[in-house]
């Protein structure tokens, strides 16, 4: 039955092809005509497999098949459109008779050598092993002489300076980078079915022959062209079109052999390859787009899926010889790993889904070794070779401050108070923590006891924080915490006389809109030492503000942080200044272990009593109208609230665009009435700062905001949070946006909106209404989605890990084992066996220090 539909042929458009792709030396037609035989035999003679009936075929080709069966001395019964009046006994005889005809030409004609490869199953395909082929030690092509594999791209063949250019925008340089530039993905074709057997939207490869392919306009006035093509195998026939791809038509010949992969689908009517990958098949050449596990790359403008395959593909099969493992063989066989080409041969094609996950084991080995070896390097340096100033705690400083704070510390606060004066008593090595607590769990009390120990103990602090009013913010909060007053001539200083301490301290607070005399005042204290503590923007405060006493650095809210910290405010004070960064992502204990091995931990796991949960709810985007109803309401009681747009791609402009639609949508439709306000990260910070600013004195009542909003602002009034496109972001992300709200004495909600989820979007939603805290979260976070999205790539600072997950802890336990034992062994790397992976610790920290700057 379905061959009969298969077999019904597009009688019309093959005609009109064939009839002006013929040759007088050759009958193009005779391999269709022979397939269409073979499908009257398959189909008990019916007449069907060409529609409108056989004759049809005849009667087109009448002057060729004349031409032919007079050289051939056939009898007019051979060529005269007698099918349909034939009996089916008769009909047999006949497709009999012509069959040893065609089979005898074909064959004479093939004995030179021809297009029909003769590919009958999947098995001859060269690319399939057919029997699991072993991993055994492969060779690979050496480059060309003279040539390493870290030479420039353009010397591969096809590969100019214009494409070049295009590479560079994927950070590929050499050909070492484009094999390390690994699939995304790969496409399932290895399934290599016969036309008759194909099954609709499921992925699979046919091979056949083309019968025809033409151009053709489609749409109104036919401005779309596209092509579209018969293929046909022995066991039927498949319509291919390729929308908007009408140029294809002149490189697909009749009778060629090309192989086909994609998802059929019903179009008009008929099963039909749309768009599908295509590969024209030659004996003896391998295929890359078709017929097996196809890498999906990343591309780039200029840079087509077919013409990446190609270069990359060149590199793997010519140069890969070249690459040098940097991996001493025996941590190799410990852990089972392949060998360094084999494993980049199989991350770009891989024979089965085995040997890819081989593959990806060895190579995020790689990255993980080289990852803690960098990190633990670090470490062991700085504790063996830096010394830090040992800080004099004072304790009567430290207890009259406690005591004078309107709350006890929590047990958290007061434990991480302790981790941190131990370490900058001890001072050598000098500090380099991160303390890590959920929104509101009172980092900054804890910061400001050991800015007091650095003051009390006559040097400088620096507090550092990624925007103007968050600056402002700080500076605010800890002058009323110290009970300061106001300089008499600049509101940009404050002096405070906290209990213990044998002098007033003064406090500086330095941003951008800072006038210049103000700035010049604090600048010059700064330096001769008058100013006690400086709290300001990062980029203010990196740009040459010298702190000649400096011992403590704090940077807060900084997201961009990963293995290999910023150092320049440590490095414009003491030689070795105590370093405290701040974060509000709770990041669970593998990552950090992993990616802040070179930091010391202190973790603020509790929140201060009293705070109410922020009631959370997903809504269906049915009820999107319910959602805007009860912010109205809110509003309507004197509160604010932030409407936070889909995060759409990594650009920011897109994401912009997106956001000022939707904030002209909101002004115009929903909240005509209220009074609205933009923030997205294309605007200058001053602009945002602007906004922030009048958002948080109120005179906004709605803000409408990309996911620049999340550092931590504070904005007591404002009671909703609602995140539209929520299954776009990491559940990390979302608490932090939730972290927004609930920050005074209001009730305040989370309303998550979704136009579409998956279910598992759904669920990993779900665990945002069932939890406050911020650690399941990471940990819920990052088993789901992997380190990269569960920062939001955009602002990580991440290594770059290509092939490892985190969740991977074995292989992470495996690797960080063997990184120490090999620093123990070779502290510097510095043995000929460790040459090439001293190499690459060192290319390692390069590019990590490169992407901090
Ligand atoms: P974050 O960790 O998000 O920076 P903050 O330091 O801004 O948190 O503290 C959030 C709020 O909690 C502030 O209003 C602060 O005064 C208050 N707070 C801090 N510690 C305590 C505590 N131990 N008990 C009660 N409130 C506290
Ligand atoms: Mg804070």
């Amino acid at each position: 039955m379905t061959r009969d539909r298969v077999a019904e042929l597009d009688y019309l458009q093959i005609i009109d092809k064939l009839m002006s792709t013929e040759h007088s030396d050759n009958f193009p037609w005779l391999t269709p005509f022979s397939k269409i035989l073979d499908l009257e035999n398959a189909n008990g003679f019916s007449n069907k497999s060409v529609m409108g009936g056989l004759d049809k075929f005849l009667i087109r080709w009448s002057e060729s098949l004349s031409r032919f069966c007079s050289l051939h001395n056939l009898s007019d019964a051979f060529c005269s459109p007698i099918y349909t009046g034939l009996s089916k006994e008769q009909r047999s005889v006949w497709v009999c008779n012509w069959n040893d005809v065609i089979r005898n030409e074909l064959q004479r004609s093939r004995s030179g050598q021809t297009r029909d490869t003769g590919i009958k199953s999947s098995r001859d395909i060269k690319c399939l092993p057919a029997d699991g082929l072993t991993l055994g030690p492969e060779r690979f092509k050496k480059p060309p002489v003279g040539l390493k594999v870290n030479s420039p791209i353009d010397r591969l063949k096809g590969v100019d300076t214009k494409l070049s250019a295009r590479f560079k925008r994927l950070d590929v340089a050499t050909v070492k980078d484009l094999l390390y530039l690994f699939p995304r993905r790969h496409l399932d074709y290895g399934n290599v079915v016969k036309i008759a057997d194909l099954t609709l939207d499921a992925e699979c490869t046919v091979v056949g022959n083309i019968w025809e392919a033409r151009q053709i306009s489609l749409g109104q006035k036919g401005r779309l062209k596209a092509t579209e093509a018969i293929i046909g195998d022995d066991t039927g026939n498949i319509k291919v079109v390729w929308f908007g791809q009408g140029y294809l038509a002149n490189s697909l010949k009749a009778n060629a052999t090309i192989a086909i992969s994609g998802k059929p689908e019903i179009y008009r009517g008929h099963r039909t390859f749309q768009s599908p990958e295509y590969e024209l098949v030659y004996p003896g050449r391998e295929q890359i787009h078709t017929g097996r596990a196809v890498p999906v790359y990343p591309l780039t403008e200029g840079i087509n899926a077919r013409n990446m395959r190609r270069i990359t593909k060149q590199a793997v099969d010519d140069w890969l010889g070249g690459l040098d493992d940097p991996i001493p063989g025996y941590i190799l066989q410990r852990h089972n790993l392949l060998g360094l080409q084999q494993a980049v041969n199989q991350a770009h094609y891989p024979d089965n889904s085995d040997s890819w996950y081989d593959s990806r084991r060895r190579l995020a080995f790689d990255e993980l070794l080289i990852l803690q070896l960098a990190v633990l390097q670090r470490r062991r340096h700085r504790n063996l070779t830096m010394s830090g100033v040992s800080l004099n705690v004072d304790s009567l400083v430290v207890n009259k401050f406690i005591d004078s704070l309107p709350f006890p510390l929590t047990n958290a606060q007061q434990r991480c108070v302790l981790e941190i004066l131990e370490n900058i008593r001890t001072g050598t090595p000098p500090m380099n923590r991160l303390l890590q607590g959920d929104v509101g769990s009172g980092k900054t009390v804890v910061v400001l006891i050991a800015l007091l120990v650095a003051i009390s103990a006559g040097y400088q602090g620096g507090l550092m924080v990624p925007t103007e009013i968050l600056a402002e913010q700080h500076f605010q909060t800890i002058a009323s915490l110290l009970g300061a007053v106001a300089d008499s001539r600049f509101n940009n200083v404050v002096t405070a006389n906290p209990e213990g301490l044998s002098k007033p301290i003064s406090i500086g607070l330095l941003t951008g809109s800072t006038p210049a005399k103000v700035r010049r005042e604090i600048t010059s204290r700064a330096s001769d030492g008058s100013l006690d503590l400086l709290i300001g923007t990062h980029t203010l405060i990196q740009s040459g503000i010298d702190l000649p006493n400096l011992a403590l650095a704090v940077m807060d809210e900084q997201h961009r942080f990963g293995v290999i910290q910023r150092s320049e405010l440590r490095q414009q004070g003491l030689d070795n200044p105590h370093s405290l960064v701040l974060s509000a992502t709770p990041i669970p204990r593998t990552l950090s272990l992993t990616l802040y091995g070179d930091l010391d931990i202190s973790t603020l796991d509790e929140l201060p009593p009293g705070r109410q949960p922020i009631p959370t709810r997903f809504i269906e985007s049915d009820n999107r109208d319910v959602a805007y109803g009860f912010l109205r309401r809110q509003i309507e009681e004197g509160r604010q609230g932030f409407i936070i747009c889909p995060l759409i791609n990594e650009s920011e402009s897109i994401d912009a665009k997106a956001a000022t639609d939707e904030f002209e949508r909101l002004s115009k439709e929903i909240y005509p009435d209220l009074s609205l306000a933009l923030l997205h990260g294309r605007m200058t910070s001053k602009e945002k700062d602007r906004v922030m600013r009048v958002f948080r004195d109120g005179e906004v009542n709605i803000l409408v905001s990309t996911s620049v909003v999340e550092v931590g602002i504070d904005v007591p009034n404002a009671s909703v949070m609602m995140i539209e496109g929520a299954d776009r972001f990491g559940l990390s992300q979302l608490h932090q946006f939730r972290g927004r709200v609930g920050r005074g004495e209001h009730k305040s909600y989370c309303i998550l909106l979704s136009d579409d989820p998956s279910e598992l979007a759904k669920a990993r939603l779900s665990k945002l209404e069932q939890f406050n805290d911020g650690f399941k979260l990471a940990e819920a976070d990052l088993e789901l989605r992997g380190p990269g999205d569960f920062f939001g790539t955009r602002q990580s600072g991440l290594p770059n890990l290509k092939m490892a997950h985190l969740s991977d802890r074995d292989l992470l336990a495996d690797a960080r084992k063997e990184a120490n034992a090999l620093l123990e062994k070779d502290p510097d790397l510095s043995q000929e066996i460790h040459r090439l992976l001293a190499k690459e610790v060192s290319g390692f920290l390069d590019q990590a220090s490169s992407e901090f700057s």
